[in-house]
């Protein structure tokens, strides 16, 4: 059997705040709003597996308005994840994923993001993809007001 799993998510952007892209930390002024670290693309990962394997989503997993998430690491919730949907004996086939932004660029950090999400879901890097791309100047992302992130992935047992 083979399912494939969609994930999506947005945060704001504001001074002062890490930029993390699955734990890794790109330099810049600005970083990812949100009760947890913020890190944008692990959630959007998180949505991809527990939609790909009817888990819930993250949101039912790890309730925003719950304390125990505040400045959550977005990793270690990832690992969570990832060790039900492994519980269910879904194997990773891969995933690829596209995050949204006007700036910082995502390019020079790619291969790191993608070895992190590789370990994390231990897998070899080839099956992990992520694509950096910008607004166009329009919208509050185009603005750099916000950052998004799309994740899809394939399961199969
Ligand atoms: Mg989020």
């Amino acid at each position: 059997m083979v399912r494939i799993g969609l994930g999506r998510d947005l945060h704001r952007l504001e001074e002062g705040r890490p930029f993390l892209l699955a734990g890794v930390h790109l330099p810049f002024p600005k970083g990812e709003a949100g009760h947890s670290d913020g890190d944008v693309l692990v959630h959007a990962v998180i949505d991809a597996l527990l939609g790909a394997a009817a888990l819930g989503d993250i949101g039912e997993l790890f309730p925003p308005g719950d304390p125990t998430w505040n400045d959550a690491n977005s990793m270690e919730l990832l690992a969570q994840v990832w060790n039900r949907v492994k519980s269910d004996k879904w194997q990773l086939v891969n995933i690829d994923c596209c995050i949204i932004c006007e700036a910082p660029k995502i390019l020079p950090y790619r291969e790191e993001i993608r070895s992190a999400l590789a370990a994390v879901l231990e897998t070899n890097i080839e099956s992990v993809f992520v694509k950096g791309k910008t607004a166009e100047g329009l919208g509050p992302i185009g603005e750099g007001r916000a950052v998004e992130a799309e994740a899809v992935c394939l399961l199969t047992k």
